[in-house]
Formats: structure tokens, sequence, C-alpha cells
């Protein structure tokens, strides 16, 4: 099967934060990928800007080594990289100051699709929107891209999206959740939405419990004095978490267009339950064989702040009254694997005699590794011996369904960037569904840091602290192995 690439429009996108870490990891990476498949057009043209004082000569070198180390099997196509390259430009410019935006507003044009790209810290979003307006650079149809934190609570979210909305509006604003540029997480709606076999199925009626882990097996070494400050609920959970419980659980748009789905997915966010702190399981890893502890990473001896994080949600509405939704996040575990799974209710009565054993229909939806689907059911075993059921899974791994050696699964921040282009924000969050996060995260956190809840110590390298087993355990449930 040869997919289908649909060129987008010519654009200029400027970088501010062109020379950082995520631009010359993802953002640019990405976008050589989507230059070799045909997507941009010959007239694009990429900017970079910050305040290192580079030529575009230095800059085009600066973003060939990155390509070349994080660019993967296409990094070798070198006459491809060559071809890229062209397309790239550099301004030196310090979000504060004066200096470089005349350069910028020659170079930026009126007449190609405008896309700003704040790869930078939340605190230069402000400065940065409005000399965009005071140089006039931007204009009406200007598209600007801001990266998490989107805030770290209610009021500094509230704020900087009020500052924003003085320079642009919503439908100009496109935050991103590189969870929704998943491919699974966009299979995850064709196959609700999709198909006639499971939205029936998609109700308290049969879903016994949802589970939603995202687990990493990095530390917060090198990261350690920003990540102290937030914690997985705050780096996490209010945004990358949330926003699949929203995708699982959000009732049917009625149409698959920006409004409708991020309507939709408001919804499940404002129905969410105040959890009660038994609920909510705070952990901390200690130090191993191969790494010091959370305390020693974070340079902070009395940290309270967690590095895993496990609780049980619930919704308050028809569809979930009474389905428990188990949602953990963490660092330094056992494996990097982030996995959505649908438990189904056991049958009411089984006719198969000497069958004891419980067989459940699970779907498990994996965004990392080997994005994919399966669907576990239960069948007869294959053979002799009577009628002895065993669990199967139906797989779906992508590049095995798609059955196409060129086929490589979109990464999600170039799906995102075109997505821009597009003009389509299906995939980005509404600042009111940022701000209904932090209203329901908020609370949780006040609580236990009022209690001057200490965290749990677990071991690096496994599932996070014992007392997470023993939320789904007093249940009567347990969560699904952490597979790499
Ligand atoms: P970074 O490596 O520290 O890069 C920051 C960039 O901003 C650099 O290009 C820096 O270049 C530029 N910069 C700093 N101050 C500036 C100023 N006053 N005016 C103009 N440019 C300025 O940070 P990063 O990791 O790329 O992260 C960028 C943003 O993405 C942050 O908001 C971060 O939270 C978010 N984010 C990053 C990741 C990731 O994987 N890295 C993931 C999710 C979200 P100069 O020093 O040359 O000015």
């Amino acid at each position: 099967m040869v997919s289908r690439v649909i060129p987008v429009d010519s654009f200029d996108l400027v970088i501010f934060g062109g020379t950082g870490d995520l631009a010359r990891r993802k953002i640019l990476p990405g976008l050589f990928r989507r230059f070799l498949s045909g997507q941009m057009q010959e007239g694009s043209r990429i900017i970079g800007a910050a305040r290192s004082e580079l030529d575009a000569a230095g800059y085009r070198k600066m973003i060939a080594e990155a390509v070349a180390e994080f660019g993967g099997e296409e990094a070798k196509n070198k006459k491809g990289l060559a071809a890229f390259l062209d397309h790239l430009d550099y301004v030196a410019i310090d979000a504060k100051g004066d200096g470089g935006w005349d350069k910028l507003a020659q170079l930026v044009r009126q007449d190609v699709i405008q896309a700003f790209y704040f790869s930078v810290a939340p605190s230069l979003f402000g400065e940065l929107a409005q000399r965009l307006h005071a140089n006039n650079i931007a204009n009406a149809k200007s598209r600007i891209v801001v990266e998490k934190p989107f805030g770290r609570d209610l009021e500094t979210a509230r704020a900087l999206n009020e500052t924003l909305a003085e320079h642009f509006t919503e439908r100009q604003i496109y935050r991103i959740d590189h969870y929704l540029g998943k491919e699974t997480v966009q299979n995850l709606m064709a196959v609700r939405f999709g198909n006639v076999l499971f939205e029936p199925l998609w109700n308290n009626h049969y879903v016994d419990h949802i589970q939603i882990t995202v687990a990493e097996t990095v530390s917060v070494e090198g990261r350690g004095a920003y990540y102290d400050k937030s914690g997985a609920m705050r780096d996490m959970v209010q945004n990358h978490l949330m926003q699949l419980l929203c995708l699982i659980a959000m009732e049917p748009p009625s149409q698959f267009g920006a409004d409708a789905v991020r309507d939709e997915k408001l919804k499940v966010i404002r129905a969410l339950q105040d959890i009660d702190h038994h609920h909510i399981v705070r952990g901390q890893y200690d130090a191993g064989p191969d790494g010091p502890s959370y305390r020693d990473d974070a340079e902070n001896p009395r940290s309270f702040t967690e590095s895993f994080i496990a609780m049980r949600c619930h919704i308050a509405n028809w569809r979930w009254a009474g389905v428990p939704f188990y949602l953990r996040t963490g660092k330094r575990m056992k494996a990097r694997s982030s996995e959505i799974t649908v438990v189904f209710k056991d049958l009411g009565h089984t006719i198969f005699e000497g069958d004891e054993a419980r067989h459940r229909n699970i779907l498990s939806i994996r965004l990392q590794p080997n994005e994919g689907m399966d669907l576990q059911v239960t069948i007869k075993e294959p053979g002799p011996g009577g009628m002895r059921l065993i669990d199967v899974p139906l797989d779906m791994t992508f590049a095995e369904a798609l059955g196409d050696e060129e086929h490589e699964v979109t990464d999600a921040y170039e799906r995102l960037i075109m997505d821009v282009i597009r003009g389509n924000q299906t995939l980005f969050m509404r600042g009111d569904e940022v701000e209904a996060a932090w209203a329901w995260t908020d609370p949780l956190i006040e609580g236990w840091e009022a209690r001057n809840d200490v965290p749990k110590l677990y071991d690096p390298g496994s599932a996070g602290p014992e007392d997470a087993m023993m939320l789904m355990h007093r249940d009567g449930r347990r969560w699904r192995d952490i597979k790499g």
C-alpha cells in the first residue's frame, strides 16, 4: 500500500527557540521527513529564531547535525537533506529585546501561511506575541503553536490564555499535546466511531474498568530542578493522561471537526469527580544499582514531589457511572510503555463445563512501543481434548496490518505541524479544556500539599510503589503488566 501524501500549501514557519533541544530533536527532523515525503512544497520556508548569533549557514549546519543525530534512517538521504536545508533561514532575535525583529519582518511573507512556533519557555510567550504584532509581522490569519507546560495551575493557565488572547484569537492558537498526534490515538477514534462493533459496548453495562498507563524508564536527571517544581501530576496527568482519558470516554461528536471533538472532551473533564485521597498513590524512585534516587537527581533531599502517581477516577455521567478509570504514570519504571486498556465485564454465565478460568475481553491500545491495538478474545483451544477455552489476542500492529515496508508511522510532531499548516485544530487543546483540566487537578495537589503527604519510595525498574498495586487489589482488580 502506498501512503497518500497531500502537499500542504506553501508556508513560512518561524521557530522561536529554533536552536533548542525540542527543535533539534523533534521539530526539524520531523519537518525533514515531511519534506522528503513531498508534503512540504518548494515555496515553503522554515526560519529558526533564537538569541544565538548565527547566520543562515551556521543554522543549516546545526540542523544538518541534528537531523543526522535524530532523523533516523532518512537522515542518510544526503541529497534530500541538502535540498531541505535550502529551505532554512535564521534570525538572531531576543524575545525580550528589539534587535532582529526588522529582519524577521522582511523575511516573513504575508501572502503565504504564517506559523510561529513558540518553542521557548512559557514566560516568553507574551513578549513574542506582543512583538509579532508591534512589528507588523503577524496578521489575522497567522497561527501560533505553543508548547507545554501550559501553566502550572488554573491561575497561571488563565493568565497565559489571557495574554495570548490579547494578540491572537482562539482559532489562531495551537496548544500542542504530542500524545494527540500519535497514530494510535487517532486510530482509537476511528475504531470507536468508524465501526459498529465497539460503540454499543462502550459503557458501564459492558466495561468493567479502564486503565491508562504511561510508564517511562528515564529519570529526571538533567531536568531535576524544573521537574521538582512540577511532579508527575502536573507534568503528565493534567495534560497527556487527561487527553487520553477524554478520547476514550467522550461521547461521539456529531462530526470529526475541531470544536465538535473538543466540546465532547471538555464535557468529560467537567464530569470528572473529585478523588478521595485514599485513591491517589504518589511515589518517588529510590536509588538503585544503576542510578541515584529521585531526591538526588532533583538535588532536593527533602523533596515531596512525586515521580510516580496512580489514581482511581470516576466520570459522573450516564455512560460511565460506576466504571473506575485507573491512571498511572512514572519515571524509572520497568519499561517504557504507554497503553490504554479497556477491560470488559465477565460473562454473566458460562455454558462450558469445567471452565473455571475467568475469560474477559480486553482491548489494549498501545501508544508505545509498537503502536497498535489488540483485542483479547476467548476461543476453543485447538486440537483434541474437549472444549477447553483459551484467550488469544487479535493483533493489529499497524506496521504489519498496513503491510507496507515503506510505511513509517508518522511521528506525532510532524503530523501536528502539518495540521497547523492545514489549519486543523482538532488535535490541539482549546483554552477552556486546559483550564478545566487544571480546575480538576488543582484541589488534588492542594490536598496533598496541605496534608504534607510524603510520596512512597519505589524501586527503580519496578511498576511503582506497593500501594499502587493495592489501589487495584482492594477493588479485586490488577494492573496490566508493564511491557516494553
Ligand atoms: P531549550 O533547549 O532550553 O531551548 C530553549 C530555546 O529558546 C533555545 O533555542 C534558546 O536559544 C531560546 N531562547 C531562550 N531565551 C530566549 C530569548 N529571550 N529570546 C529568544 N530565544 C530564546 O528548551 P527546549 O527543551 O527546546 O524546550 C522549549 C519549549 O518546549 C519549552 O517550553 C519546553 O517546556 C517545551 N517542551 C520541550 C520538550 C523537549 O523534549 N525538549 C518536550 C515538551 C515540551 P538561545 O539561548 O540561543 O536564545
